[in-house]
């Protein structure tokens, strides 16, 4: 299947978690087959574990739409959100700390105040690694987090959001600044259903 690239990058170290992860749970004769029928070269397979921008946006769509394809929506929706959610602990946080925002989870500081500091190193973090375009802004019960250049959905269309990954990294960076309580994260608009951008409400109070 010949594919289309973005010319847009996502760091090769959240490819590799993404793609790791998900074959944690598929095993590597399958994720060989989801790169196959996603057109992402071999060679790719895992991406490398540095953080050069140089994993193609498509590539990155590809595997999703692929998993879908072979998994059905809920299958992909399952294995992204769980891929997501290994996030930090697979190495998103030493990109944190390459930015200066690693002792943010240890401060002593009010926890809605920790939350939209997090999050907005989140989006700076996504924005200076990759090319990626996300800000945070407020509103009285959520906080909204919306990406403009998305790498989850790139070039995908459907008739629901479909950036689980990103609902899943958003729910761990959480989890991790906030010493382990959990957040309502929903994906509200998204490029692939026609939207103008990606957009997530997160709830400012914890679930537990
Ligand atoms: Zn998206």
């Amino acid at each position: 299947m010949a594919l289309e690239l973005s010319g847009f990058y996502y760091p090769n170290k959240m490819a590799r978690i993404y793609v790791l992860s998900i074959e944690e749970t598929i095993g590597s004769e399958a994720m060989q087959k989801v790169y196959d029928l996603a057109g992402v070269p071999p060679e790719l397979y895992p991406p490398p574990n540095n953080f050069a921008k140089a994993f193609d946006f498509a590539y990155y769509a590809g595997i999703g739409a692929a998993l879908e394809k072979m998994y059905g929506l809920r299958g992909e929706r399952g294995l992204a959100l769980h891929a997501g959610r290994a996030s930090f602990s697979g190495g998103l946080a030493e990109f944190g700390a390459v930015i200066g925002v690693s002792e943010l989870s240890f401060k002593a500081i009010p926890l809605r105040a920790k939350l939209k500091v997090g999050l907005k190193a989140l989006a700076e973090t996504f924005s200076k690694f990759s090319d990626v375009i996300a800000d945070v802004s407020e509103a009285d019960n959520h906080f909204i987090y919306t990406i403009h250049r998305c790498p989850g959905c790139w070039g995908r269309s459907s008739d629901r959001p479909i950036c689980y990954n990103a609902v899943g990294v958003i729910e761990d960076g959480l989890r991790w600044l906030s010493d382990g309580k959990s957040f309502a994260v929903e994906e509200v608009k998204c490029r692939a259903a026609g939207d103008e951008a990606c957009v997530f409400h997160i709830r400012k109070d914890p679930l537990n």
